[in-house]
C-alpha cells in the first residue's frame, strides 16, 4: 500500500516543556512529502485514572523524569510498524493500530506520551497534506464519525470559537502560596466575540495585579500556569479578590454580567482519605458533604458557574450529593473523575454524576479516544471544555480540537506564559481566518445553568 498520505516516516525526540520537564515531540512525514509535528503535554495534578506517560526513572538524568523510553518507543517500535502501512487520513485505523500495538488498557506499556505524539503528528500531517487548517481537517473528522479522508471541504460550515475559561489564581501543585483549591477563573460570559473575550479577560488580569501589588510583592510570580500564586490567608479572598478586581477593571462581576467566576477545586490533591478533605492553609478539615456544602455556599455570595473537581476522583457518592445540590445552576467538570476516559463519562452519565467533562487528550492518548469522549458528552448532554496541561509547549494542536468540535469551551491557563499564549493567538488567527464562518459560543454555552 502506498499513495500520497500514507506514513513514510516517523521521528520522535526529547525536548523540554514549560516547567523545563522532558516531554516527547513526534515529527511524521508522508510518502507525498507533507509534514506533522505534536508536542505532548503533562500534568502534575494527574488523575489516578489518566493512561500512563512513560519515564525513564533513571536518576541520572532529569531526576528521572527522561522520556527516551517513550521516544524509543516512537523510533523503534511504532515507526517501523506504521511506516509504508498506515494512511495519515485514516486516522480511526492509525489509532487502532497503535492501541493494538501497546496491547493495554492504559497504555502502559509504549507511554501515552509516546502514542499521543505519533496521533497528533499524523493528523497535523494529513492536514497539511490535503491543503487544510487543522480545524477543518478535525471538523470533518469529527463530523464523519471516525471516517476520515472525506475529499469535500465545505469552505461555508460555520465553526464555534470557545468560551475561554481563564486562570488567574492559582494554587495547590501549580504554585507555591499554598491556597490547596488549584484555579481561580474567570468566564467573560459579556463578551461577544472571542477577542472581545481575551481583552476582559487581561483587564482583569491586569486589575488583579494592581490590587495584590498594593498588599505586597506577590503580583510578581506567575504560577505553572501564568496565573499569580499569593499566600493568600483562606480560599475566599480569592473570591473575593477577582470580584473586587472584576468592578475595577470596570466590569461587572454577575451571573447575568459581564464576568462569571469558575473554581477548578482539583480536590483529589487535597483528599488525605476517601471522603476527608483537608485545606492545610485555612486548618480546616471537610467531610464530602462538608465540601460540597461549603462550595455552595460560596454561590450565594460570588457568581460561581463551574466548578471542577469539586469531589476527589472515585468520591461518586460525594460527587452525586454535588450534583444534586448544585447541578442545575452549576457546570460540574469532571476531570480527574472522568480523565477524558468514554467508559466513566458513560458510568457518569448513568449515574446523573456532573453535567461536564474536561478533555485532555493526554489523559486518554489517542486522537480518536479524544473525540470519543467530546462525542459521548455532547450526546449525553455534557459539556465539553477542551483543556490544556499545567506542564504545556508550544504546540497548539488543542485549540484546533476546540474549534473542529465546537466543543463550546477551553481552559488553557492563565493570559502569561507563552505556551499559553500559543494556543490564545492560535485561536485569534482561527477567528480571522474563518470570518463570516466563526461563531462565538458565548454565554449561551451556560444558557441552561443561567436560566435557573
Ligand atoms: P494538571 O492541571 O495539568 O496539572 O492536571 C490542570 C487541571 O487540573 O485542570
Ligand atoms: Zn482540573
Amino acid at each position: 500500500m502506498s499513495n500520497s498520505t500514507t506514513i513514510a516516516a516517523v521521528r520522535a525526540r526529547e525536548v523540554l516543556d514549560s516547567r523545563g520537564q522532558p516531554t516527547v515531540e513526534v515529527d511524521v512525514r508522508l510518502a507525498g512529502g507533507a509534514f506533522g509535528r505534536a508536542i505532548v503535554p503533562s500534568g502534575a495534578s494527574t488523575g489516578r485514572h489518566e493512561a500512563i506517560e512513560l519515564r525513564d526513572g533513571d536518576p541520572t538524568r532529569y531526576e528521572g523524569r527522561g522520556v527516551l523510553r517513550a521516544v524509543a518507543a516512537v523510533n523503534d517500535t511504532i515507526g517501523p510498524s506504521i511506516a509504508g502501512h498506515a494512511d495519515a487520513v485514516d486516522q480511526a485505523a492509525l489509532d487502532a493500530r497503535l492501541r493494538e500495538l501497546d496491547g493495554t488498557a492504559n497504555k502502559a506499556n509504549l507511554g501515552a506520551n509516546a502514542i499521543l505524539g505519533v496521533s497528533l503528528a499524523a493528523a497535523h500531517a494529513a492536514a497539511s497534506a490535503q491543503g487544510q487548517p487543522l480545524y477543518d481537517y478535525l471538523n470533518r473528522f469529527y463530523r464523519h464519525s471516525c471516517v476520515s479522508g472525506d475529499p469535500v471541504h465545505d469552505p461555508a460550515t460555520p465553526l464555534t470559537l470557545p468560551m475561554p475559561m481563564v486562570n488567574i489564581i492559582s494554587g495547590g501543585r501549580h504554585a507555591a502560596g499554598g491556597l490547596d483549591m488549584q484555579d481561580f477563573l474567570v468566564i467573560p460570559i459579556g463578551a461577544e466575540t472571542y477577542r472581545e473575550a481575551l481583552q476582559m479577560v487581561v483587564a482583569v488580569y491586569r486589575a488583579v495585579g494592581r490590587v495584590l501589588s498594593q498588599t505586597g510583592p506577590y503580583a510578581y510570580g506567575v504560577a505553572d500556569e501564568g496565573g499569580y500564586g499569593p499566600p493568600l490567608p483562606c480560599h475566599e479572598d480569592a473570591l473575593g479578590l477577582l470580584y473586587d478586581a472584576t468592578r475595577l477593571a470596570g466590569y461587572r462581576c454577575a451571573r447575568d454580567g459581564d464576568i462569571a467566576i469558575g473554581l477548578d477545586v482539583a480536590a483529589t490533591e487535597f483528599a488525605v482519605s476517601e471522603g476527608n478533605y483537608v485545606l492545610r492553609a485555612e486548618g480546616r478539615a471537610f467531610t464530602s458533604v462538608e465540601l460540597a456544602d461549603l462550595l455552595a455556599h460560596w454561590q450565594l455570595t460570588y457568581p460561581i458557574i463551574s466548578i471542577e473537581d469539586g469531589l476527589s476522583e472515585d468520591d461518586w457518592d460525594g460527587w452525586e450529593y454535588l450534583t444534586g445540590k448544585v447541578g442545575s445552576t452549576t457546570q460540574l467538570i469532571g476531570d480527574d473523575l472522568f480523565t477524558t476516559n468514554p467508559d466513566r463519562l458513560a458510568r457518569g452519565a448513568d449515574q446523573g454524576i456532573a453535567n461536564a467533562v474536561l478533555v485532555k487528550p493526554n489523559q486518554i492518548g489517542t486522537l480518536t479516544e479524544t473525540l470519543e469522549t467530546v462525542r459521548l458528552a455532547q450526546e449525553r448532554g455534557y459539556l465539553p471544555v477542551i483543556s490544556a496541561r499545567s506542564g504545556e509547549t508550544e504546540d497548539t494542536t488543542i485549540a484546533d480540537l476546540a474549534v473542529a468540535t465546537g466543543a463550546g469551551q477551553i481552559k488553557i491557563g492563565s493570559i502569561t506564559r507563552s505556551e499559553r499564549l500559543a494556543k490564545y493567538n492560535r485561536l485569534l488567527r482561527i477567528e480571522e481566518e474563518l470570518g463570516e464562518r466563526a461563531q462565538f459560543a458565548g454565554r449561551g454555552v451556560f444558557a441552561r445553568f443561567l436560566n435557573q
